[in-house]
């Protein structure tokens, strides 16, 4: 599997793009990414999927572009759908310009699959920061989104968060993972599931 991290727009998004066998998907899509075109040239692909972490708007804002420029399908946890319906709202309330709301063709739940290639990813529910986050799973990977963070977690503060649920998520969802799991965070440096377990400001919490 060919992996690769794009960092995007002002608030230093994590973008992935995973690519087997001719087939690729995206994980969260922040802005436009200038170098995607001759990334999948260069593998041979073609863009399948983009598969959101979450329904906030600096995970989402490119996303309506590259649906209306590929034939792809985009995935979204059933319980961010009401998020994802009032995002602007919530970018009026803060004074910021409304994005162009994609289109949902899969709502997610726990426990769904989604292959490319000869991959498959495997999608656990991290409520906590939104409703209806989730991870993405494939072999000793996790694309967790603003879940955990290295050292910290996400933020709850924001429409649909929950303290106590982020908390419950990381201690049971993602510290009972295989320590040697590497997480691919929404923002920022990756980590593992060894290092949070002994570094994470959760313990403290
Ligand atoms: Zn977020």
């Amino acid at each position: 599997m060919y992996f690769r991290k794009f960092v995007v727009g002002d608030m230093a998004n994590n973008n992935y793009l995973l690519i087997d066998n001719g087939e690729a998907v995206l994980i969260d899509c922040t802005d436009d990414i200038p170098e995607l075109d001759s990334v999948l040239k260069e593998n041979n692909a073609e863009l399948k999927s983009i598969l959101l972490t979450h329904a906030h708007f600096d995970h989402i804002a490119g996303v309506k572009k590259l649906q209306d420029k590929y034939n792809i399908k985009v995935y979204l946890h059933e319980d961010d759908k009401h998020a994802l319906e009032t995002t602007n709202d919530f970018m009026h309330a803060v004074g910021l310009p409304p994005i162009d709301i994609p289109t949902v063709n899969v709502y997610l739940k726990e426990g769904d699959k989604i292959k490319f290639g000869n991959c498959e990813l495997d999608v656990l529910h991290l409520p906590g920061h939104t409703k209806g986050g989730v991870g993405y799973k494939i072999d000793n990977m996790i694309f967790s989104g603003d879940t955990v963070f290295l050292g910290s977690i996400g933020r709850t503060d924001l429409p649909e968060g929950n303290h106590a649920t982020i908390i419950d998520t990381v201690k049971n969802k993602i510290f009972t993972l295989d320590e040697h799991t590497i997480i691919y965070t929404g923002h920022g440096a990756d980590t593992t599931v060894e290092y949070e377990k002994k570094y994470n400001i959760i313990n403290e919490l």
